[in-house]
């Protein structure tokens, strides 16, 4: 008897601070349905004492074991590759890629461009291969689905002499979301995202409204356009995060309030946004408080959702014609009071939606515009880890790769 296929792939995102994992199972009609483990580990490079764990390589261990308590060791033949959430890609990675000595290498040289995310990510992805060098580890990067950005879109309009050397362009970010919840939006619609003819002329903009929040404009599977540039600033307002800024107030703040490059960083960054204006950076929090008549809270909503509509509207007009717009994460697929006041008033635009449906919760992806809305209102509930898996297992294939010893 030959022994089964590995049909599992160990989704890894490893952030500055915390190491969170999903194993799924790409078994079956529906691959993803099986989850055998997921979970957290928190606090990486704090004490012990605080429930801390040293190092990327501890948080590891820490993973391997809760995984070997469940029954599904690191060392598990079931185990077909693992998958990196990887951040920044730059221009250099485009599409997912199978990891090795080289790759890491020149992921190295996009830490500036990613100071915070891309070295924990490579930590991540070292330990992994140090404990199963003899498995596939795969990078999917959040810039990759906006390669596609036309250089009208991505390029700032800066003299290319000065931008260029210093890898300055818009990068775009979320794209493993926006990949999916485009995908998914076409599918929910009729049309079948796997058939590149069936799919041509579906165009659908993405608002991804989570702490953070970016919003891409996809056209036939293509994104064209998205909020986010360089970094994650970029864009729509945020939990912490301003989005977009005249780029004069860094200056200001810099000669008026003697602000050093750190400090403005870390304003913009994570004291900015919905916790700027308010105080509160959770959706849920700022609705109890407008409940209760707080005008900050509501001005916060305000300001946040007079981005969202801002760029709906320019994307309309970037796509020429809209078929669907797509709520997804943790604001997008929660919050009817953010998806009702961003879509109110833009019938001219063929957006209707139906404030019945629209206040239905639920976990299935639905349409909430009203029947005879030309463009249609969905929410889309994301799954990054699921999509990270499903381009994993597309680059080994269903019965893997056998690697050359390391
Ligand atoms: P991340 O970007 O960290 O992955 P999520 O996509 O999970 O975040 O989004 C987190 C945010 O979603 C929270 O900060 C909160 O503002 C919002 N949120 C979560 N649940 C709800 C809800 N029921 N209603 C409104 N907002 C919600």
């Amino acid at each position: 008897m030959t022994a089964a296929a590995p049909t599992r792939v160990l989704v890894l995102n490893s952030g500055s601070s915390s190491l969170k994992y999903q194993l799924i199972d790409m078994a079956g009609p529906v691959p993803g349905t099986d989850r055998p483990a997921r979970g957290i580990v928190e606090r990486i490079g704090e004490p012990r004492a605080r429930g801390g764990v040293p190092d990327h390589a501890a948080a590891l261990r820490a993973v391997g074991d809760e995984l070997a308590a469940a029954g599904h060791g690191l060392d598990s033949p079931d185990l077909l590759a693992i998958g990196h959430r990887a951040v920044h890609g730059g221009t250099r990675f485009t599409e997912p890629v199978l990891v090795d000595d080289g790759v890491l290498a020149e992921m190295e040289k996009l830490v500036p461009l990613a100071p915070l995310h891309n070295p924990a990510n490579i930590a991540g992805i070292r330990v992994a291969r140090e404990l199963r060098p003899d498995l596939p580890q795969v990078a999917v990067f959040d810039t990759a689905f906006h390669a596609t950005l036309p250089e009208h879109a991505w390029r700032y309009a800066l003299d290319p002499a000065v931008a260029d050397p210093y890898a300055i362009r818009r990068y775009g970010f979320h794209g493993t979301s926006h990949a999916y919840v485009s995908r998914t939006a076409a599918r929910l619609l009729g049309r079948d995202p796997a058939d590149p003819a069936d799919l041509a002329g579906f165009h659908v903009i993405v608002l991804h409204l989570g702490n953070g929040a970016s919003v891409s404009a996809v056209a036939g599977g293509r994104c064209v356009e998205t909020s986010m540039g360089m970094t994650p600033l970029e864009g729509l307002v945020m939990g912490t995060r301003s989005g977009d800024l005249d780029p004069a107030v860094v200056f200001h703040l810099a000669r008026e309030a003697g602000m050093d490059t750190d400090a403005i960083d870390t304003l913009l960054n994570k004291r900015s946004g919905l916790a700027g204006l308010c105080g509160d950076n959770d959706m849920r929090e700022i609705g109890r408080r407008m409940a209760e008549g707080d005008e900050r809270a509501r001005l916060a909503f305000d300001v946040y959702v007079h981005r969202i509509r801002k760029y709906v509207g320019a994307y309309t007009a970037v796509l020429g014609r809209v078929d669907a717009i797509a709520f997804t994460a943790g604001v997008g697929e929660n919050s009817a009071a953010v998806r009702e006041a961003s879509m109110r008033g833009l019938e001219a635009f063929g957006v209707e939606l139906d404030s019945v449906r629209n206040a239905v919760r639920g976990d299935a992806p639905r349409v909430v515009s009203a029947p005879g809305s030309r463009t249609a209102v969905a929410v889309v509930p994301t799954d990054e880890e699921l999509e990270i898996a499903t381009q994993t297992r597309d680059l080994v294939g269903e019965r893997g790769l056998s690697l050359p010893p390391p």
